[in-house]
């Protein structure tokens, strides 16, 4: 919206769609599938509006919004092809918070994400799901068993192991928005699991830099340690206002305070034996249930959205670079760290679970950190102009480093639904080598491309006339290339 304007007289849709569905039902979804094919009509769904790449928005396009299909049913005794046993029937527009609360009033555990506010059926387990039980099962599209979709001709089918077995590989991992809408998901549920939560702080001011360098030190040394156990993380480092490692949510699943205990001490104990010292000291707390942890961790974060002062980013680091690079990758850290660049990092090995011949990034089965960075906050991002100096940061001087340290032949990625829009060869990026396969599977089921989403699979056939934007937005007409 324009700047200072309150009147309303000059503003514009932008990149908002002209029109919306408010889906109740499947025939709703059929029948604007067919109208926006019949009428070469720019579609786009949307459940939440989540996607940081504009991938659930379009000028002047008719938007199927999913967010009210909220239905959750328990299976207990769910017999399918792949799976039998317990399982939830998730409808299209079901939230994240709302899952775990169905999973804690069955006692049972089910993956999904760490923002409560997220989609749990649309875009994030389209995209895979990179959530806090990770390290002990994985990924959150790896539990999927069935999908029922609407396809771009209209027809409303199954999809599992058994039948279109294509589109299921594709639907678990290769991306929302463009090979079908889904209506709902089938996933397998887990017994209920103990974790441990925890948290702590170190920084600069209570110790030298070179102390709580080498504390830091000390952290990535045992980075892979603490991943392999099953522990997954969310924590930020920065150099404001003194060089920090700030262990936000620490999340130990599977664990009890004893095994827990066990894992950390070699580093708690290497910070006593130097004199190391914790602004905020190590405290953990064990839960029985995951809905306990939870609400300890992320549950009760008010997770913003919608902020315009960045261009977010991210890097699936490999674990090979904890081992095999280790100087390399700590000295990154600690210059990006140094200069000032935002680190949000994470704990992470999707450990290869069962159900894992799917479309998930490869690179997510070899990741040991995930992090999340952005461009430089203090940068103007107001104007085109000045997005696109921003974005030519963000590209040559934060990302790229990491681009050379963890090539996709590495085994590196950028998690497709957490990133820059502007990612080069996103392609092999974002897909790693599936994008041919997928490619074709987008092809036979959407072989007019009623489906589009920025970067998602079949979308290097279209650009959006957006002028000069800085960055690439939704705020244009919809063009083959
Ligand atoms: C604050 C925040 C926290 C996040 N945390 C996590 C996290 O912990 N783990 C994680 O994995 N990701 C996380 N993400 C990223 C998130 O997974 C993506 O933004 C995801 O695309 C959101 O999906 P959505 O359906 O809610 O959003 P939308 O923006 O509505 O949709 C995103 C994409 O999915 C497609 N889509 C939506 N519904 C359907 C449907 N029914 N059928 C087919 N396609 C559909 C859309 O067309 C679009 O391409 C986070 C994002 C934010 C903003």
């Amino acid at each position: 919206m324009p700047k200072n304007d309150t009147d309303g007289k000059s503003c514009t849709l932008g990149g908002y769609p002209e029109y919306a569905v408010k889906v109740t039902n499947v025939a709703q979804i059929q029948l604007a599938i067919n109208f926006a094919r019949a009428t070469n009509l720019r579609l786009v769904i949307k459940n939440t509006g989540h996607c940081y790449l504009g991938k659930s928005i379009g000028a002047g396009a008719l938007s199927l919004w999913m967010h009210n299909m909220d239905q959750i049913d328990y299976l207990p005794n769910y017999k399918g092809p792949g799976y039998s046993g317990p399982a939830f029937k998730v409808a299209a527009g079901v939230t994240v918070r709302q899952i775990y609360e169905a999973a804690d009033k069955y006692d049972v555990t089910v993956l999904g994400a760490v923002s409560w506010s997220v989609g749990w059926a649309g875009g994030m387990i389209t995209g895979g799901g990179q959530n806090p039980l990770a390290g002990v099962y994985g990924m959150s599209a790896d539990h999927v068993v069935a999908f029922q979709v609407v396809t771009a001709n209209g027809r409303f089918i199954t999809v599992s192991e058994a039948s279109n077995p294509d589109l299921f590989w594709a639907l678990r991992g290769g991306g929302g928005g463009t090979f079908a809408v889904i209506v709902s998901v089938i996933v397998r549920v887990h017994p209920k699991l103990n974790v441990v939560t925890a948290g702590w702080y170190l920084d600069a001011s209570n110790n030298s830099l070179e102390d709580f360098w080498k504390g830091t030190k000390k952290f990535y040394e045992v980075f892979l340690d603490w991943a392999e156990s099953g522990i997954y993380s969310f924590f930020i480092m920065g150099n404001q206002p003194k060089p920090f490692l700030s262990m936000a949510y620490l999340f130990a699943a599977n664990h009890t305070a004893e095994s827990y205990d066990k894992v950390v001490k070699p580093f708690f104990d290497y910070l006593d034996t130097n004199n190391i010292t914790l602004t905020k000291p190590h405290t953990s707390v064990a839960h029985n249930n995951f809905y306990s942890a939870y609400q300890a961790a992320w549950g009760s974060n008010n997770f913003p959205i919608g902020l315009d002062n960045s261009l977010p980013a991210n890097r699936i680091v490999p674990r090979r670079n904890f081992q095999e690079k280790f100087n390399q990758t700590y000295a990154l850290i600690k210059e990006h760290v140094s200069a000032g660049k935002h680190l949000l990092g994470y704990h992470k090995t999707p450990v290869k679970y069962a159900n894992t011949n799917n479309a998930i990034s490869p690179a997510w089965r070899e990741c040991g950190m995930f992090m999340v960075t952005s461009s430089n906050k203090s940068m103007d991002h107001s104007t085109p102009e000045a997005l696109k100096l921003a974005n030519k940061d963000l590209q040559e001087n934060i990302l790229q480093p990491w681009r050379d340290i963890s090539p996709v032949s590495e085994g590196g990625g950028t998690y497709l639904n957490e990133a820059s829009v502007e990612e080069p060869d996103w392609q092999e990026s974002f897909y790693g080598g599936y994008y041919p396969k997928l490619s074709q599977i987008k092809r036979k089921w959407d072989p007019t491309d009623v489906f589009y989403a920025t970067t998602a699979v079949g979308s290097e056939r279209w650009v959006v006339q957006d002028g000069e934007q800085g960055v690439q937005t939704q705020n244009g007409r919809l063009c083959r290339v």
